[in-house]
């Protein structure tokens, strides 16, 4: 297929040259005034918006509108509404009014709400977020005008991930400016965030998919034994692209550009069957609702090519899950990078007091961002031995690890390492001059040049979560900073000192050395850096009084706000685990039981045949499995029983702390006593027999 990508991309997307073309001026420059420097909304203006948007989406084959929006799902919700009005003589004009694009009041309540609103009073209203451009989306059955919405509750409360996301951009944009203008800068008018998240996935043939309830009800395989090769050969990673996963990377590509998404690099990730995809950053809350038509969009075309892509954090135990880099840095509507260190960090004394802000606001805060990356999912990733550790410290590299030792130890940074010249030892070989600092992969907090990587963020999570948190600890640090700065009579002296008192309070968070070592789980704890083992140790992070505090002075989120998300996030969890357990519970009852029997009676009946044709016949072997089978098979049914009774005990719990903490210290627990006997089973049950595809199967036979 010959791809014409400059006249695909962003074809359906309501964007800025569009406006321009189809606006009239006036209106065009009063909404861009609001677009780039955050001025409300003219509400005069959102009839004609409304109007050019319904008349370009028609052109396009669009029917209906919808207000697209992101509740605490994680996932995103649209009703659509058709553009008709009846005209009284039994036909239709097509018509979208301002109030249409503006407001809308989709029945809340049946989405998780925390206790922020009571089910009886379920209004709830979705404001249009004009600084994300509106877009269609297109499949072969419906063609639907998608305006980014924010949702909230008739008090005003945040029922969704958009607004925390676009209140914490609003408080660092606030802060960081006080801290412009103390360095003389006059020219930045707003500092906003840019985020680029690597998705990674897995890819299954969806035949085989849909033969494993386990997939199908949870995303992730609940029982399955390793098959002769994982990915110890590391022949995966960046590996040759197979011809089927690359027609999906082509029409993924095609749909994402069509969307104004910039889908820039692809490859075979570490585990078989595992990929990456990563845009070009954009600023954060449009790379937000980006990454969630990218995970949208990788389902979609998955199913059209006969795959099922698995964003799960963990889809098969012991293969490497995915996750999500969330790589983020702090920019000037001018285009300065805050994170720049420039040549000579050194000498930059805003960097270096953004940097050691940075590192300040991630060692005091280090359970929220720990919180801001746990799913159910992600506590299979978070220190098991190839996602970071639980343990959140920072990255920095030799050059600025080194300029950090400097003022610590003597006060005054002198020199700033240099890359030295790459040597290959080929003379033919391009010479050029290497990186100041090598990377560490280990890290779950690294900074990488120009920014910062977040690397504990769950392949399924919508990135809201990490970068409202990154948003406010910087913004809240970056206050106390420009508070103290700007009443010192002497600025100079008053930022270096307060630089050397951030190194020489917050370096305990600073780690250079490799993140997945039992050592470095020693040395984190004595150094005192907290480790929260699982989601529901995280949880209660985001609603301690300092967090209360914090979230409120930056009107991020209120306590309730929190409140209510602490319990969405505990119910969550129990509702997965629960699922999971019930999936399990299923299979190994109504499948593996039932094939087992099956199997044990097939050798029965060849025992007995074999002894009745040649009697004397040696049948021992068979009768050695039919050991081994039932040695494995009273535990599988016990430990079943065992998960029943517990699922229900679970399942009965009122409060929803106890009931979370119960699902994972019991029921989760109990989980793994059914997969044990389970996976030893299949590998003694002839391969067809098994009542469903085998890790092997689905891993490598794509
Ligand atoms: P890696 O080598 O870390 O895997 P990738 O190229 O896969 O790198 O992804 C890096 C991501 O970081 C991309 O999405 C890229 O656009 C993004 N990125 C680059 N510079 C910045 C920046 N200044 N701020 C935020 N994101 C950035
Ligand atoms: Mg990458």
């Amino acid at each position: 297929m010959k791809i014409n990508v400059s006249e695909i991309f962003g074809s359906n997307v309501f964007n800025d040259s569009v406006m321009k073309a189809r606006l009239p001026k006036a209106v065009y420059k009063d909404l861009k005034k609001t677009i780039e420097s955050g001025t409300e909304l003219n509400p005069e203006i959102a009839d004609v918006v409304a109007n050019e948007m319904k008349e370009w989406a028609i052109e396009k084959g669009a029917t209906h509108f919808t207000h697209w929006f992101q509740p605490m799902t994680g996932i995103t919700a649209e009703k659509h509404d058709a553009f008709i009005s009846p005209t009284g003589d039994g036909k239709v004009l097509l018509e979208f009014s301002g109030k249409e694009l503006v407001k809308g009041e989709p029945d809340a309540s049946s989405f998780p709400s925390g206790g922020l609103r009571a089910t009886f009073e379920a209004r709830g209203y979705t404001a249009w977020d004009c600084t994300s451009p509106a877009f269609i989306k297109e499949s072969p059955n419906a063609t639907i005008l998608c305006i980014p919405t924010a949702f909230c509750s008739y008090t005003g409360e945040a029922l969704d991930k958009k607004t925390p996301l676009l209140r914490s951009m609003q408080a660092l944009d606030v802060q960081a400016m006080r801290i412009l203008k103390l360095f003389g800068n006059t020219t930045a008018k707003k500092v906003t965030t840019s985020v680029g998240p690597e998705q990674e996935y897995f890819l299954v043939d969806k035949e085989k998919y849909l033969k494993r309830k386990d997939l199908i009800f949870t995303g992730r395989t609940l029982f399955g034994a390793m098959p002769p090769k994982g990915q110890e050969l590391e022949d995966h990673y960046f590996g040759t692209i197979k011809e089927r996963i690359a027609g999906f990377m082509e029409e993924l590509n095609v749909e994402l550009w069509k969307l104004g998404i910039t889908a820039k690099t692809q490859h075979n990730e570490v585990a078989p069957a595992q990929h990456e995809l990563a845009p070009i950053y954009d600023q954060n809350n449009i790379a937000t609702d980006h990454n969630q038509l990218v995970m949208e969009t990788m389902k979609k075309v998955a199913d059209r090519q006969g795959l099922v892509c698995l964003l799960h954090e963990k889809p098969f135990a012991g293969i490497n899950g995915s996750g999500k880099h969330n790589n983020w840095s702090m920019v000037t509507d001018d285009g300065q990078n805050l994170l720049d260190p420039g040549k000579t960090p050194h000498q930059n004394i805003q960097f270096l007091l953004i940097l050691t802000s940075i590192i300040k606001a991630v060692d005091l805060h280090a359970g929220l961002l720990r919180m801001s990356a746990s799913t159910p999912g992600n506590d299979h990733r978070l220190g098991a031995n190839e996602a970071p550790p639980a343990i959140i410290s920072i990255f920095l590299g030799e050059q600025l690890e080194d300029v950090l030792n400097q003022l610590d130890t003597t006060g005054e940074a002198t020199r700033s390492l240099k890359g030295a010249p790459l040597v290959s030892g080929v003379h033919t070989l391009p010479a050029f001059q290497k990186d100041a600092t090598d990377r560490n992969r280990t890290s779950p907090f690294a900074f990488t040049g120009n920014k910062f990587e977040f690397r504990m963020v769950g392949s399924t999570q919508s990135i809201s979560d990490p970068n409202v948190i990154l948003n406010t600890i910087v913004a809240d640090v970056l206050a106390d900073a420009a508070d103290e700065l700007e009443k010192a009579e002497n600025f100079d002296l008053a930022v270096h000192d307060l630089i050397k008192k951030n190194i020489a309070e917050h370096k305990k968070v600073v780690f250079n050395g490799n993140g997945y070592s039992d050592e470095w789980v020693a040395e984190a704890e004595r150094r005192g850096l907290p480790n929260l083992k699982s989601m529901v140790d995280a949880i209660p992070e985001l609603a301690t009084d300092e967090a209360i505090e914090m979230f409120e002075k930056h009107g991020v989120y209120t306590k309730a706000e929190l409140c209510s998300r602490v319990e969405v996030l505990f119910e969550q969890y129990s509702k997965v685990i629960n699922i999971e357990a019930l999936s399990m519970i299923d299979m190994a009852k109504k499948q593996i039981v039932p094939a087992v029997i099956k199997y044990q009676t097939s050798l029965a009946e060849s025992i007995n045949g074999i002894k009745a044709a040649c009697p004397g016949t040696d049948t021992s072997v068979q009768e050695k499995l039919m050991a081994d089978i039932a040695a494995n098979l009273a535990p599988l049914y016990e430990a079943t029983a065992k998960l029943e009774k517990v699922e229900a005990e679970a399942n009965s719990m009122e409060d929803v702390e106890a009931q979370a903490r119960y699902y994972h210290d019991v029921v989760f627990a109990a989980m793994d006593e059914v997969r044990t006997p389970a996976d030893a089973l299949e590998m003694l049950v002839a391969k067809e027999a098994w009542p469903f595809p085998s890790y092997g199967d689905l891993l490598f036979e794509v």
